[in-house]
């Protein structure tokens, strides 16, 4: 598990990690204690777990190793709304945040 990676402002998912140049994985919220590889081999798809604890800007792109984060803001600078990938409910502290269910 990562800690405290550091979050990058972009207007659009980047192609690949502007550090390592790792693809880009969407960040999945209401994970629990899931790892990246319990994810993967249940839902058959790479993402990156944001565990339970959703920011209240909340990054939703993130380097596949795990380098960088990535939350989404306008061409101002100011917090674009996201769309945050969620596996169970938890709680959104942040109103303009839509929820995207993964399926079950
Ligand atoms: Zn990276």
């Amino acid at each position: 598990m990562l800690v405290r990676t550091r979050i990058i402002d972009v207007e659009r998912k980047p192609i690949k990690c502007p550090v390592c140049g790792s693809e880009i994985w969407d960040i999945v919220y209401g994970t629990g204690d899931m790892t990246e590889v319990e994810f993967f081999l249940t839902y058959n798809k790479p993402a990156i777990m944001g565990g339970d604890n959703i920011p209240r800007r909340p990054p939703i792109w993130a380097c596949g190793c795990g380098c960088k984060r990535f939350r989404k803001v306008n061409p101002d600078g100011t917090d674009a709304p996201v769309k945050v990938k969620l596996l169970k409910n938890v709680r959104v502290r942040k109103a303009e945040v839509n929820i995207i269910r993964e399926e079950d």
